[in-house]
């Protein structure tokens, strides 16, 4: 007998046929003696029919009431849930965050989880009943409902795992596993049988949103076995999420090829070039809490230096405006930006006794006439910012060079 997490997500739960087909499967797991815990995301369009009307009220939301709102979505689906399971003849009881006491910081719409009480799920379990849990969301010390970011129920079925000490914690979704890179844009994509925990990270960092990063930090930290699934083929084995590189690894040096349309790009132009300057051009920007994520800083002409960084996007206007408000300041001689880039990664732990990964890279995209206008590095990672308007075409070439294309 095990201790089984399984998550189910949107397109899982997105009709009430799908949600007995849901019930059927733990049923099944259930009958075959595992303890489960089940964690659940809202229908699939939910979230975003939520948000969108919470917008058509108040044009920036006020972020706790958002939370309020967002969070029903996943309170429908648990309840809907425990009634099919119930109708199978099996004994479930749904939960919220807060009634399991999901214990965030108030940081809403992207609040973390600081603690799990897990009495009351035990008690449910050892009464052998399966119990569900709404994904997304919990509560902070003064009681309020928050949210997790988006795709925050991963992180609610990992960390629950962890606090459960659970055999396994499995994340069904609409695909059957983790792939070479997202299949929906690039079809010659492949099944990983298994990613290291490092390459994940990366992967789901980059922009691959088949795991919120959150929750892959908790895996990693609490040692949660994870696997991919699909909650629509039977049997299959997934993807499981590896501690170490074992013989079996596939031995390719690039393991996966995330992408990112939500960035959006700021260039500071022509700024004095002396100590402080980064710190008076990132400072402001930090302060307004926009992230920030590659930076490169140029030498200009004259003693001056050329700044440029990139932030998500809903973040693009709102620094574009904070640079304009310093740019006398600083004595920049321009400030402009595009919202229209993206950023493509390559991924591998290979990277690391491979060379030449760079300049595989850099060719396959100057041949096809792109244009790269930033580029990062770490040991297991190359990024390049380019127009948005080429990010099908470069995946799908970087994924054929670095023979990533599945056989047939
Ligand atoms: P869920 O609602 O189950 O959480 P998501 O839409 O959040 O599902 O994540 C699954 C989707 O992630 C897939 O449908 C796929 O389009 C996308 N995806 C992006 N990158 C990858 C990848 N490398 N492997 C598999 N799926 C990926
Ligand atoms: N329902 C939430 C979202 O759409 C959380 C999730 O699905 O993981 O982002
Ligand atoms: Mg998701």
């Amino acid at each position: 007998m095990a201790l089984i997490v399984q998550k189910y997500g949107g397109t899982s739960v997105g009709s009430p046929d799908r949600i007995k087909n849901v019930a059927k499967r733990v049923a099944r797991f259930k009958g075959e003696g595992h303890q489960l815990v089940v964690v659940v995301s809202a229908m699939s369009g939910e979230t975003n029919r939520l948000i969108a009307l919470a917008k058509e009220v108040q044009a920036s939301p006020d972020p706790r009431e958002l939370d309020v709102i967002v969070s029903t979505g996943e309170q429908v689906t648990i309840g809907l849930l425990a009634m099919a399971l119930k109708e199978l003849g099996i004994e479930a009881k749904s939960y919220t965050g807060g009634q399991v006491k999901i214990l965030t910081d108030s940081a809403f719409t992207k609040a973390r989880i600081q603690h799990i009480d897990d009495e009351a799920m035990r008690a449910d379990l050892a009464a052998g009943k399966v119990v569900i849990v709404a994904g997304f969301q919990g509560v902070d010390a003064q009681g309020n409902i928050t949210t997790l970011g988006r795709g925050g129920s991963d992180t609610t079925g990992v960390a629950l795992a962890a606090a459960l000490k659970a055999d396994e914690c499995q994340i069904y979704t609409d695909v059957d596993g983790v792939y070479t890179t997202d299949p929906r844009v690039v079809p010659e994509a492949r099944r990983l049988k298994s990613i290291t925990f490092e390459e994940m990270l990366e992967m789901a960092s980059l922009g691959s949103k088949v795991l919120q990063i959150r929750s892959v930090e908790f895996a990693g930290k609490y040692k949660v076995k994870l696997r991919v699934l699909s909650s629509f083929a039977e049997g299959g084995e997934g993807t499981l999420i590896t501690f170490e590189e074992d013989e079996d690894m596939e031995k390719a040096t690039i393991s996966g090829i995330a992408f990112n349309r939500d960035e959006a790009r700021i260039n500071v132009v022509g700024v004095p070039d002396k100590p402080g300057i980064a710190y008076q051009i990132l400072g402001p920007v930090a302060d307004a809490n926009v992230d920030v994520d590659m930076i490169i800083q140029n030498v200009g002409l004259e003693g001056t230096t050329d700044f440029s960084f990139t932030v998500h996007r809903n973040d693009y206007q709102k620094a574009l405006g904070i640079l304009e408000g310093v740019q006398s300041h600083i004595g920049a001689r321009s400030v402009s930006g595009d919202d229209k880039i993206c950023k493509v990664s390559v991924v591998g732990v290979g990277m690391r006794s491979h060379v030449g990964v760079a300049s595989t890279m850099f060719r396959t995209l100057a041949e096809e006439g792109i244009n790269i206008q930033m580029i990062s590095t770490s040991e297991i990672k190359i990024s390049v910012v380019i127009d948005e308007k080429y990010l099908e075409l470069a995946v799908r070439v970087l994924h054929k060079a670095f023979g990533l294309d599945s056989e047939s």
